[in-house]
C-alpha cells in the first residue's frame, strides 16, 4: 500500500497513546517508523534507521523499533543490545507472527497497537518501569520518504 494511504489509515494518536501506555509499564522505549520501501534487506535498513534515530543511546540500551515498509507490506521488530543480552531467543517472534496476520487482514492500527502492548508486557519482566523514568525517545511515529 502506498505510504500516503497507509498513513491515512493509521490512527496515529491511538498508536502514540499505546506507546505511552506500554512505556508506563517498562523502562524500554518503543518507536514506530514508517517509510515506503526497504528493499531486499529490510533488517539492515531497519538497523541503520535504529541508529539514525538515536535509538542506541538509551541508558539501558532497551529501545525497540517497529520498522514498517508500507509499500512492501513488510515490517521488522528490532531490539537494542540491552534487550538481546537478557531475553530468550525468538523474543519477538510471537508478536511479529501476530502482526503479520493483522497486516494481511489490513488491520494496521489494531495490529500495531497490539504489538506495542505485547512488547510492553514482555519487556516489563526484564526492564521494569522505574519511578524516575525519563521518556528517552519520542513516542511519535517517525515517517520518512
Ligand atoms: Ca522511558
Ligand atoms: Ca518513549
Amino acid at each position: 500500500m502506498e505510504q500516503k494511504e497507509f498513513l491515512a489509515r493509521l490512527d496515529q494518536p491511538r498508536i502514540v497513546e499505546a506507546i505511552g501506555a506500554a512505556e508506563s509499564r517498562t523502562s524500554g522505549e518503543i518507536r514506530v517508523h514508517v517509510q515506503p520501501k526497504a528493499g531486499d534487506d529490510i533488517r539492515n535498513v531497519a538497523e541503520k534507521t535504529f541508529e539514525r534515530l538515536g535509538m542506541t543511546k538509551t541508558n539501558l540500551r532497551n529501545g525497540v523499533l517497529l520498522f514498517i515498509a508500507s509499500d512492501e507490506n513488510q515490517f521488522v521488530i528490532l531490539g537494542d543490545k540491552g534487550i538481546d543480552d537478557r531475553v530468550p531467543a525468538g523474543f519477538w517472534d510471537r508478536i511479529a507472527a501476530a502482526l503479520t496476520i493483522r497486516f494481511k487482514a489490513g488491520e494496521f492500527t489494531e495490529g500495531i497497537i497490539d504489538a506495542i502492548s505485547a512488547a510492553g508486557e514482555q519487556l516489563r519482566t526484564y526492564f521494569p518501569h522505574e519511578t524516575d523514568d525519563v521518556d528517552e525517545l519520542s513516542n511519535d511515529i517517525n515517517v520518512s520518504d
